[in-house]
């Protein structure tokens, strides 16, 4: 009889054991909709896929999207995961203004949402916004030009362009004044100098981050003002961008010992970028790792569903036009030649040999 009694405690075990494996992926814990902007850039495909998992291991369905940068593809996507019933939305905006109509949809369905990385602008119903500390990677890619030109120790003057990323994504302000904010103080004293004279925002913007967009506006800045003369350093927000830039930049000769490639930062830590900063084209980049945001992301979205506060560092700095948003802001950091090994491939961001491929 005692056997028995432990064999039959040995089933329910298992069984039970069994109904928790499932779990993970059951939805027992609500259901998610995540949209992503474009599977054009590897940054938001990690982001997806790192989010994904997050939530399953919770026990989270989840519903991922991307919209290949088009708008109204984001629109209707986000529309159908409300109709298709989810709990709450995290959403990486295309246009950070065109969402305001379907988040009062969702609230009406009493759908939460979490800003990802980029900022909902004008809708009240946005809970938590998840994102890097957008004004410091300005910083970072201004402070870098500034060192490796020497500008501190008073070298110069030389000569700069400067590129900003999508007029509709909130973070591209964030970049270029905490870029501008080291830089500009050298262009006033003619230490830098921007020989096209196209040195505001508006000047400089790249309509959805778009390289070829880049490149094209790099053609016409060196015909135009660098026939006899060098372009010293280059201020380029996203890794896509630089790419573009780089392929122009060679276009013309530039990459020879005669002709050194400028400094060009960049961002994201591409792999494409990263291969490049090894063989000596692109100069820098800014790692943020998509692995933690995700985490912050996904902790902000548990929080809302079971009626917690989610933890944020910082209460001030994005108003999104009807609500400062409650935020966490990473850190991100400054990678080149000299450090990308122990940031990215101790880390295990990237394998020693995909970098090598
Ligand atoms: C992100 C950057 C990215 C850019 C282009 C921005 O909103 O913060 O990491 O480089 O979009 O995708």
């Amino acid at each position: 009889m005692k056997k028995l009694l432990s064999v039959f405690m040995l089933i329910t075990l298992l069984f039970s054991l069994a109904a928790c494996g499932s779990k993970s992926t059951s939805g027992d814990s609500g259901f998610v909709g995540i949209a992503m902007p474009t599977k054009s850039s590897e940054r938001w495909v990690s982001d997806g896929q790192n989010m994904k998992k997050e939530f399953e291991k919770l026990g989270y369905k989840v519903d991922l999207q991307y919209a290949e940068d088009v708008v109204e593809n984001q629109v209707s996507q986000i529309e159908n995961m409300i109709t298709k019933g989810v709990n709450v939305l995290v959403i990486a905006s295309i246009d950070g203004e065109a969402l305001t109509d379907v988040l009062d949809k969702a609230n009406k369905q009493e759908i939460k949402v979490i800003a990802y990385d980029r900022l909902i602008k004008n809708s009240k119903y946005v809970s938590y916004y998840a994102t890097f500390d957008n004004f410091k990677v300005g910083v970072q890619q201004g402070s870098y030009i500034e060192e490796k030109l020497g500008l501190k120790a008073g070298k110069g003057p030389f000569n700069i362009e400067l590129f900003a990323g999508s007029p509709d994504d909130n973070n591209a302000y964030f970049f270029f004044d905490g870029a501008m904010s080291v830089l500009k103080p050298y262009i006033e004293s003619g230490k830098l100098v921007v020989k096209s004279g196209q040195n505001s925002f508006d000047q400089g913007a790249t309509l959805r981050w778009d390289g070829a967009v880049a490149q094209a506006r790099m053609d016409n800045l060196l015909s135009a003002h660098y026939t006899s003369d060098k372009v010293d350093a280059v201020l380029s927000p996203y890794d896509g961008i630089s790419i573009g830039i780089i392929s122009s930049l060679k276009g013309v000769g530039y990459g020879s010992a005669a002709k050194p490639l400028p400094i060009i930062t960049g961002q994201d830590a591409e792999l494409a970028s990263i291969k490049s900063i090894i063989n000596g084209e692109q100069t820098q980049t800014v790692f943020k790792d998509t692995r933690e945001l995700a985490k912050k992301a996904v902790s902000m979205a548990d929080a809302v569903l079971k009626g917690k506060k989610a933890e944020v560092n910082d209460t001030k700095t994005y108003d999104n036009g009807k609500k400062v948003v409650p935020s966490y802001l990473l850190e991100p950091v400054s990678v080149d030649k000299t450090n990308y090994e122990s940031v990215l491939v101790d880390s295990g961001y990237y394998k020693k040999e995909e970098l090598s491929k």
